[in-house]
């Protein structure tokens, strides 16, 4: 197909794709899957090889949030019956993370439900980053605690924070319809502040939350432009008791095209395969690990993935590699970006080419995804509760 070759050499020339290549990508058929993921896999392959980078969720504080975020089990008012539970204490969520390191994780990611941060919370976060740091050589700690006042983020980065998580999670347009309790603008700026402080920022999006196509190119574009050194891309995870969870609008190639949509506009960028991947990808991961070069291992906040020993295996059966601490994720041209402050710098920038994508065959239309509601354990182990981690 003459648009996925264009993609190829924009992407290989870290070049902007138009919106109409990035929603030719998306109205792409089942047919044409695996060229899809093939000509994306170049692209992956160009910037970050066979590496997959392993990532380690841990929940600080669980449930009970103030915020109406639509999509989330720990919402205000969500009758979701997971895990509650406040603050852990700097040596418990160490023990917890040690427990990432230990099945292979470069990164821990630390996460509090909440509006954002007090002073006093980014204290408590700070003492929790040094107690991982002195535990475990090398590893890498993202803190992800919600909206950021100013000053915290430099805080943050004084207490050896790597880099800082927010989400934009879907198009500004549909924001408004997904959370009432902040905005779009309150997200970017939080990102912003991140990216200004010399955290390495971590923004993205949830798909299958009932947007268009349009939108989800909307927020891929937008996360481009604010530069992201990773771009986590989650599949809702309908969770019963929230007002989302009769959206089970994905099936397992949707899953994929919106990744390669992913890769192909941010071609250099980290693109990690996050929550929901086992719940909408099901037998077809393997697959995705040809787009994204990042992952969560073991369980996510509030629900449990498959066993961190299923994920190592998948990895080395699909013929990929568990990124190493001695190896630097990002491209060098990134990296060295990265670290004398000035951000990315992901590509060009223009939109260029004129050219017309070539028109897509029509798709049929897939079928909306039937409702997985069995695949959807909540998280009952691991931080918060006296049973092992899953790692
Ligand atoms: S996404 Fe974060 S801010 Fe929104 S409800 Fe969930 S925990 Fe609260």
């Amino acid at each position: 197909m003459d648009l996925l070759n264009t993609l190829v050499d924009k992407g290989l020339r870290r070049e902007l794709p138009t919106r109409e290549e990035a929603l030719a990508v998306l109205a792409t058929s089942d047919d044409e899957l695996l060229d899809v993921v093939a000509a994306a896999g170049k692209v992956r392959r160009q910037w970050f090889g066979r590496r997959v980078k392993l990532n380690y969720l841990v929940n600080l504080k669980s449930g009970l949030c103030p915020e109406d975020c639509s999509y989330c089990s720990q919402r205000l008012g969500s009758k979701a019956e997971i895990l509650k539970y406040t603050w852990l204490k700097p040596e418990e969520a160490s023990k917890a993370a040690a427990a990432g390191v230990a099945g292979g994780a470069k990164r821990v990611c630390l996460v509090a439900s909440g509006r954002g941060p007090t002073d006093r919370d980014v204290d408590r976060v700070s003492r929790t980053i040094e107690a991982i740091k002195e535990e475990n050589e090398g590893v890498e700690v993202c803190a992800c605690l919600g909206l950021l006042s100013d000053g915290q983020a430099e805080r943050l980065r004084s207490a050896g924070a790597d880099a800082y998580n927010h989400n934009l999670n879907t198009s500004e347009g549909t924001y408004g319809d997904i959370t009432t309790t902040h905005t779009y603008a309150d997200r970017v700026d939080t990102v912003q502040k991140a990216h200004a402080a010399g955290l390495s920022a971590c923004s993205g999006l949830i798909a299958g939350m009932g947007e268009s196509d349009e939108d989800l190119v909307d927020v891929v574009f937008a996360l481009r432009e604010l530069d992201p050194d990773s771009v986590p891309v989650n599949f809702l995870i309908p969770f019963e008791g929230t007002p989302l969870a009769k959206e089970w609008n994905l099936t397992p190639q949707r899953a994929l095209r919106i990744l390669a949509m992913v890769r192909f506009v941010c071609p250099d960028v980290e693109v990690r395969l996050a929550g929901g991947r086992e719940v909408h990808l099901r037998t077809l991961q393997p697959l995705a690990l040809h787009l994204a070069n990042s992952i969560f291992l073991g369980d996510y906040l509030t629900s449990e993935g498959q066993a961190g020993k299923a994920d190592l295996e998948m990895i080395a059966d699909a013929g990929f590699e568990v990124e190493g601490t001695d190896t630097t994720t990002l491209p060098g041209h990134r990296a060295d970006a990265a670290s004398c402050g000035t951000g990315g710098g992901c590509g060009s920038g223009s939109v260029c080419s004129s050219e017309e994508p070539a028109p897509a065959a029509v798709p049929a239309p897939a079928p909306a995804d039937q409702a997985r509601t069995d695949l959807v354990a909540v998280r009952r182990r691991g931080a918060g509760t006296d049973l092992a981690p899953n790692a």
